[in-house]
């Protein structure tokens, strides 16, 4: 049985992001998609509501699990016991970091592999960020993110402005 765990932030997730689920699905026996909790990053989205947009996109994929985690990495993968760490490549940009990261859980855990599956060409301009701006003034985002969550976004982008226009 080989488990991959796909770590991200998914703050929401988008089209990009589901593209790299649905093909590492096929990859592997199970696949764990995990909402990394970083105290440090501001999130649009609560951990609970990104597991769940998530999880609701993928109700037809029989083998995947969604979870969150405030921890580091390497400590779920061994609870786990998982085989491999997947991530998706943009750009070269995305590169660079996403080596880094390979080699610092590499050296946590000999047996840690991470696989990288690179975006489709849709994929590739696409980020979360992105979305979240396009959204927050009022632009069309259905094409980027999978059908069922749209609404979820553009209430959570508004609800940070309103948030924002209370504080000033
Ligand atoms: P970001 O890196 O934009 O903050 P996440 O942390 O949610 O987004 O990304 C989780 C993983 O998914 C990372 O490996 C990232 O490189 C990858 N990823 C992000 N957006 C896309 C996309 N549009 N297509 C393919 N992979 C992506």
């Amino acid at each position: 049985m080989r488990t991959a765990i796909y770590p991200g932030s998914f703050d929401p997730v988008t089209c990009g992001h589901l593209d790299i689920i649905r093909r590492a699905s096929k990859l592997f026996d199970k696949l764990i998609v995990l909402v990394s909790v970083n105290p440090l990053k501001t999130t649009c989205f609560t951990a609970e509501e990104r597991v769940n947009m998530i999880r609701r996109v993928t109700k037809d994929l029989p083998n995947i699990e969604v979870d969150s985690d405030n921890g580091l990495l390497i400590d779920y993968f061994n609870k786990k016991n998982a085989d491999v760490i997947i991530k998706g490549l943009r750009a070269m940009s995305d590169f660079e970091y996403e080596f880094q990261m390979a080699l610092v859980n590499k050296d946590l855990c000999h047996k840690a592999e991470t696989v990288f599956l690179c975006a489709d060409a849709v994929g590739t301009f696409l980020s979360s960020s992105m979305v979240k701006q396009i959204a927050l003034f009022g632009g069309d985002i259905t094409s980027y993110v999978p059908h069922g969550i749209v609404e979820d976004i553009v209430k959570g982008v508004r609800r940070l402005t309103d948030k924002e226009t209370l504080k000033s």
